[in-house]
């Protein structure tokens, strides 16, 4: 009977390696695929840019806006950037992914200099692959002359966990960037374990108070969080601004506290470029 048992268990765990392995080949493989179909989607130019508006809490007025990028895929329909970007990263394919979409943010932002918008910031992201490229710095240089654009229309925005991952390498990158004028923000701001003493030391101008906090600004912790988080960010002299604002409440809540901006469902999702261009000329102001 022990020998049978003994048996049982061999087999079963026999098994349970087949299955673990196919189970991870599946997953290699679609990772595989996955990267094939990213690579010949940035040669067929399917990557599209959503803006999503930036709204200043004093006026109303929309004073910029966030580039996200969406997958057209023609066998998937629009992918989002979580399923894609990790993969990029890992890959590599997010140097020639990310230095398109700054170039098609930097014609956004001409086009929108030509239709006569002065003062308006587009924002990308910006993965930490990125900024530890060599001569990322005097490639975006490039871009910014070559579209003629005032290097403080484009902002570039690095999360919390990236900067923090090697804040000493990233406070380097960003003193770099800097120097060029660009503006720099961090992103979803309070999700990663930042050191007070490096956030004071990166020259950024913009915190992100990251959505999560906002879920629900009636509970008294996250209520405690994004005013600490204002005022944290107002002591360093850098601007404010809220993600992932969805109610009245919270829009109340954000402007009783004087954070400075909000992106959000509230007022509007990522716009294709026409629709943004349009609002912004047509100077469409949110109702406070
Ligand atoms: P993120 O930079 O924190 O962008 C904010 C995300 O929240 C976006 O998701 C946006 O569509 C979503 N969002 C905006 N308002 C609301 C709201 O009111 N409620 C809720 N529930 N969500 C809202 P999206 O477009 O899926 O992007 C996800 C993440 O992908 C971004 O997070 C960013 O980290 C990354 N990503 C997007 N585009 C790029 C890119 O071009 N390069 C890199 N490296 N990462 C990108
Ligand atoms: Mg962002
Ligand atoms: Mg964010
Ligand atoms: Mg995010």
């Amino acid at each position: 009977a022990a020998d049978a048992a003994m048996y049982h268990a061999k087999t079963l765990g026999k098994n349970n390696v087949q299955f673990y392995s196919a189970d991870l080949s599946r997953v290699v493989h679609q990772h595989l695929l996955l990267e094939a179909n990213l690579n010949r989607a940035i040669r067929n130019r399917e990557m599209v840019l959503g803006y999503q508006p930036k709204v200043d809490l004093r006026t109303g007025r929309i004073v910029g806006a966030e580039a996200l990028v969406r997958w057209h895929s023609p066998e998937r329909g629009v992918v989002g950037p979580d399923k894609f970007i990790p993969i990029a990263e890992q890959t590599g394919l997010i140097v020639p992914l990310g230095d398109w979409v700054i170039a098609e943010a930097c014609a956004t932002l001409r086009s929108l200099a030509e239709l006569g918008v002065g003062q308006f910031v587009i924002s990308v992201n910006l993965s930490a692959r990125q900024l530890r490229q060599r001569h990322f710095v005097e490639r975006l240089a490039a871009t910014l002359r070559e579209h003629r654009i005032a290097p403080n229309a484009l902002e570039l925005e690095v999360t919390e966990s990236q900067l923090m991952d090697n804040p000493a390498e990233a406070l380097e990158a960003l003193a770099q960037l800097k120097t060029l004028g660009v503006r720099l923000s961090i992103d979803d701001f309070g999700t990663g374990y930042s050191s007070l003493s490096y956030l004071q030391k990166f020259p950024v101008d913009v915190i992100k108070i990251d959505r999560s906090f906002l879920g629900d600004v009636a509970s008294d912790g996250n209520a405690v969080i994004t005013r600490a988080i204002i005022a944290l960010g107002h002591n360093l002299k850098l601007e404010v601004i809220a993600e992932g604002v969805e109610t009245r409440e919270q829009l109340a809540f954000l402007q009783d506290h004087e954070c400075d901006q909000m992106q959000g469902y509230y007022f509007s999702p990522a716009l294709p470029q026409d629709r943004l261009s349009s609002m912004v000329c047509s100077g469409v102001r949110m109702a406070l």
